[in-house]
């Protein structure tokens, strides 16, 4: 029976790659975003047998019912890969409660809501994984990212208490963790950099790659190949894992 992997944010960055691995690891794959014409964009050059749904993984009730319907289509879900997040900066004294609030709904409880939702079918399947995809700010603290090191750090704590909870059951619960990965993400923070200071394109990149050893920027397919692995049967005795894909940074 082919094995079922839900992958959030599947339509652009991290998540894209990881779907693509994924379908070429045997897997069907579904990806879900909440903008449509991406998602029909990115299921065309995924190929033919990916699914794809409109949802905002912060709306509880939505990922129930979408995630109803894309198990349904397959008969089961094996693989759940939150992948969907979003990254604002602002210096401690200007975070509001709103971006606060926005950063913890994207990035942490909208985690929650999607192993809520998972949670009955991967635990009816004799392999199943939940591979979150958190951040080295789920790790170590950054300045001026106050909310998103809260909601990242978030993640990796729910993943290391998932895996003890279910370590009885045939499931893993891992965390993996990249640095600053070539995305729209980091294309964004480019901008915002060059914006505020005035840097050139290259300064406000070198700004964000000087933190990684090898001095560059993650490919998405170097996160992709962790959750690949991840999901082998073989690594069934990896859990509550935080893999950095950071080239070194957190040595
Ligand atoms: P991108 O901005 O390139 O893509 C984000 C994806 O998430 C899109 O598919 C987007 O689709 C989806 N998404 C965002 N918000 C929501 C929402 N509310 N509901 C449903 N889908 C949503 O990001 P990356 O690929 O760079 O990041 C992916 C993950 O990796 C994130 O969790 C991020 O925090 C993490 N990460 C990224 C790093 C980087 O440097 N790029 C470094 C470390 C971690 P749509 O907009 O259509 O909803």
């Amino acid at each position: 029976m082919t094995r079922h992997a839900i992958v959030t944010g599947g339509s652009r960055g991290i998540g894209l790659a990881i779907a693509r691995r994924l379908v070429a690891d045997g897997l069907d794959v579904s990806i879900v975003g909440r903008d449509a014409a991406r998602l029909q964009q990115a299921t065309a050059a995924l190929g033919g047998g990916v699914a794809s749904a409109v949802v905002d993984v912060t709306d509880a009730a939505a990922v129930d019912q979408v995630f109803r319907s894309l198990i349904e289509r397959r008969g089961r879900l094996d693989v759940l890969v939150n992948n969907a997040g979003a990254a604002e900066s602002a210096p401690f004294e200007k975070t509001g409660a709103d971006l606060w609030r926005r950063m913890l709904e994207v990035n942490l409880d909208s985690v929650f809501h999607c192993i809520r939702a998972a949670s009955p079918s991967l635990l009816a399947s004799t392999e199943a994984r939940v591979v979150n995809i958190a951040s080295t700010a789920g790790q170590t603290g950054y300045a001026y990212v106050a909310a998103y090191c809260a909601a990242k750090h978030g993640v990796v704590g729910l993943t290391r208490a998932l895996a003890r909870e279910w370590a009885g059951r045939p499931i893993t619960v891992n965390a993996v963790c990249p640095g600053y990965t070539d995305t729209d993400i980091v294309r964004e923070s480019v901008d915002r950099i060059r914006r505020k200071t005035g840097r050139s394109a290259d300064e406000a990149l070198a700004t964000l790659t000087g933190g990684n050893p090898q001095q560059r920027l993650i490919h998405p397919d170097e996160v992709a190949e962790a959750v690949s692995w991840l999901c082998r049967p073989e690594s069934r005795s990896v859990t509550g894992q935080t893999i950095s894909i950071a080239g070194g940074e957190l040595a």
